[in-house]
């Protein structure tokens, strides 16, 4: 079973768009035992659409195509796959009067070419899309199969859902790939791999395969195996050993964002948090509060960036900040001391740093960045060395004091005893 995944969208090829279309295809199709043989970007022309179909029916079993079904004058799919597999397009009352509840729900008025987009072709089988307007289509041509979706991805990802996974697993009962995701934070992959290297070669002798995934911040471990869901209990058997192991980095099992492992710890203990961001500029806070329920442990932040709102809104002393400077362990002590005053919450989380390009020193070079928690006894700060990329060091701090603040609450802090008390 192969598969092809196409793109269509100029803004793809340009750079305007990042393609998260294909690599989210590829996740699900891999997932279902579906090999992806290609996965090719392509202008929104007919011609490019053509020749394309022209070249992958043969090649593969299924071609998953995304882009270029909306309403407006540049979308275009919907009428070359129309001429390429030589039928007509004809309003569909089902979808029109779907389509027209949707406007209406939202008190929007309907244009004439929304009502286009109830126009499909008559001989394919129509994929409802229960998140937007633009159907998405399933064609068969010499035993392939050709899928036609939306490109706004959430409108992709719910035809897909909702009606093409079940056909195809219905269609192609192979063997689902299983696997399970470990989410680690505050260790690079080399370092990751030499702590779990005994434990690497044991799940590669029992036949798993195991993956690597930094991204900023994190790194995620996948763990698979070609048998399928029978393999599930396994595989988080021998996650959790490396949980176990590392209880300071791994924040959960299953790609769950860092902030809501934290709010359900705070929940569990009846915790409230607040945070005091200097170079995250409030990222903590939009984080927290990304989650949702937050509203039962997040009590809010101070974002106080120059020396003037440390000292005015904080109360952080002149002498202090003018001593040592915004970024030091005294400062970033006392703003999360005070932070946990003012807020009113159990725990306080501040950051402070260089964030770049320009600001910093020989002392303290671009990507220096304090991080403190506190529950109003003690006080927890350590220094860290992001590098020099602004928009990484924004995320990356946003994660550690996350992450620090999910140790501080466990009380597996492993330099809990380096802390000074309030
Ligand atoms: P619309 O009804 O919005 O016109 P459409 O099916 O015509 O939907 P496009 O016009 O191709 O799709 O793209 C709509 C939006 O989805 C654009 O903002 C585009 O950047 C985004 N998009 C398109 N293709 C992809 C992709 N492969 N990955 C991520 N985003 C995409
Ligand atoms: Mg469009």
């Amino acid at each position: 079973m192969k598969a092809a995944i196409l793109s269509i969208g100029d803004e793809l090829l340009i750079g305007q768009t990042i393609n998260t279309n294909a690599a989210w295809l590829g996740k699900e199709l891999t997932q279902l035992g579906i090999a992806i043989d290609v996965s090719w970007t392509i202008q929104d022309t007919a011609e490019a659409i053509h020749t394309s179909l022209d070249q992958l029916i043969p090649k593969v079993d299924l071609i998953v195509c995304t882009g270029g079904l909306g309403p407006t004058k540049d979308d275009l799919t919907k009428h070359a796959l129309c001429e390429y597999f030589g039928t007509t397009l004809e309003i569909n009352k089902e979808i029109l009067t779907r389509i027209e509840d949707f406007f209406k729900r939202r008190k929007r008025e309907m244009l004439e070419v929304n009502i286009q987009q109830a126009a499909l072709p008559v001989d394919c089988t129509i994929l409802h899309n229960y998140h937007g307007t633009a159907s998405g289509m399933w064609f068969e041509k010499d035993g392939c199969i050709v899928i036609s979706l939306p490109g706004v991805p959430y409108e992709m990802k719910g035809i897909m859902n909702d009606e093409v996974l079940p056909r195809l697993r219905d269609i192609f009962p192979v063997q689902e790939i299983y696997f399970d995701t470990l989410m680690t934070q505050g260790i690079g992959e080399s370092f990751l791999a030499e702590k779990i290297e005994d434990w690497e070669n044991k799940v590669r002798g029992l036949g798993y395969k195991l993956a690597y995934l930094p991204s900023p911040g994190i790194v995620r471990l996948r763990l698979s195996s070609e048998k399928g869901a029978s393999e599930k209990e396994r595989i988080q058997e021998l996650l959790k050993e490396v949980q176990e192991r590392l209880p300071q980095h791994v924040y959960s099992l299953g790609e769950i964002p860092l902030a809501a492992t934290l709010g359900e710890l705070l929940m569990d203990r009846g915790l409230t948090i607040g945070t005091v961001e200097s170079c995250s500029g409030g990222s903590i806070s939009k984080e927290l509060v990304r989650i949702p329920g937050s509203s039962r442990y997040y009590e809010g932040s101070l974002v106080v960036y120059s020396y003037a709102q440390k000292e005015n809104v904080l109360g952080i002393p002149h002498e202090q900040l003018s001593e040592y400077g915004a970024v030091s362990k005294e400062v970033i002590t006392q703003m999360a001391i005070n932070g946990q005053k003012k807020l009113g919450t159990n725990i306080c989380i501040a950051t402070s740093g260089i964030a770049g390009p320009s600001g910093g020193t020989k002392d303290k070079p671009v990507g220096t960045v304090w991080v403190a928690v506190t529950d109003g006894e003690i006080v927890f700060a350590k220094q860290f060395f992001f590098g020099d990329n602004r928009e990484r060091n924004i995320q990356v701090s946003t994660l550690t004091a996350l992450n620090l603040a999910r140790c501080f609450v466990l009380g597996i802090l492993a330099e809990k005893k380096e802390a000074t008390l309030v």
